[in-house]
């Protein structure tokens, strides 16, 4: 076993935003104001949010993110240094504003959300390479869409020179070259996503599986699939296994894609993958997929996105219930 299997690293390189978010009766028309609730704030961005989850989830965890050098951005790196998250890799950027959501809700849990990626766009690949001391230590690489492209290329390239574990969640949902889905040994798609990849329209699990194996065929050793209330599909060259979501009572899904991908993370860390054999490596995928399913299920049962993540021992509570 290399000494790097020893840590459970778990390496975010992603987005922080502030949420801004405005409750209202029902969502307005075009051309149409509607005067709603409270304005909540709250911290998201799913860079953020999945370091987090990892890090409740029970890894050490290391987030590299760029932060406007403003109020927004002061919040929200007291906020995660207070979560545990070493201030290290939360780099502030003096030329754009800390990214922003701006979301409404109706009373129905619909929503509408519009964006602003401010100093998210601004996480360039050089950043990777003059961390580079701070990011070699992990065991796995978690990445998203939410920075710039050329960026999730090099963080996948960096992890895999260093023989890290590399999971990409693509999302949100956009075309991906092949060229990329080489450097992603699992890929975690929900079922939006898992349709813009392939343009296979996936509604139950028979479309999980064919977009799956499309997938797999361009490069990841596995494709988690993730389903909703229905759980997650895992599939790799040799299998195909429905994992099915753990019955809550749900309040808000919120970030429980989030929840899923920082769990699965943390599950994954610490293993000596490079080293494992077939079976075993699908014995420790589906126990990984099962605690990211029951970290999933319980963000579900509580409001908002960060707050809202459950600790490793809520996971295993949980687990050992059902
Ligand atoms: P996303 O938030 O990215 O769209 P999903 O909706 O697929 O992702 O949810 C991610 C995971 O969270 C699921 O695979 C499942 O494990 C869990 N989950 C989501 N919704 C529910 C639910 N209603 N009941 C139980 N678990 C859920």
């Amino acid at each position: 076993m290399s000494a790097a299997c020893l840590s459970r690293q778990v390496v975010v390189i992603g987005s922080a935003n502030l949420d801004l978010t405005v409750t209202v009766s029902r969502l307005p028309r075009e051309g149409e104001t509607i005067l709603g609730g409270e304005l909540l704030l709250s911290n998201g961005g799913k860079g953020a949010n999945q370091a987090v989850a990892a890090l409740k989830a029970g890894a050490e965890v290391r987030l590299m993110a760029k932060i406007g050098r403003d109020p927004f951005g002061d919040r929200i790196c007291r906020d995660l240094v207070a979560a545990g998250l070493p201030a290290e890799g939360l780099l502030r950027d003096e030329s754009a504003p800390t990214g922003v959501a701006l979301i409404v809700v109706d009373r129905h849990g619909r929503n509408q959300i519009a964006v602003a990626p401010g100093s998210n766009q601004l996480l360039l690949p050089a950043a990777i390479e003059q961390y580079e001391p701070v990011l070699a230590h992990g065991t796995v690489m978690l990445v998203q869409l939410e920075i710039p492209i050329v960026t999730v290329e090099r963080a996948l390239q960096f992890a895999k020179a260093r023989e890290m574990m590399t999971i990409l969640n693509p999302a949100p949902a956009s075309p991906l070259s092949d060229d990329l889905l080489r450097h992603v040994d699992l890929l975690t798609p929900n079922e939006t996503e898992a349709e813009t990849l392939t343009g296979i329209a996936v509604s139950d699990l028979p479309s999980a599986a064919t977009a799956a194996k499309a997938l797999l065929l361009r490069g990841p050793q596995a494709v988690i699939v993730t389903l909703g209330p229905q759980g997650a599909l895992l599939c790799t060259a040799s299998v195909v296994r429905h994992l099915s979501a753990i019955p809550v009572e749900v309040v808000d899904t919120t970030a429980a894609g989030d929840a899923f991908n920082g769990a699965l993370a943390a599950a994954l860390a610490g293993k000596p993958w490079a080293d494992m054999l077939g079976t075993d490596r699908l014995r420790v995928l589906e126990d990984a997929v099962r605690f990211a399913n029951a970290a999933g299920a319980l963000t579900t049962t509580k409001r908002g996105a960060q707050e809202s993540l459950p600790t490793k021992a809520d996971i295993e509570r949980l687990l050992a219930a059902s």
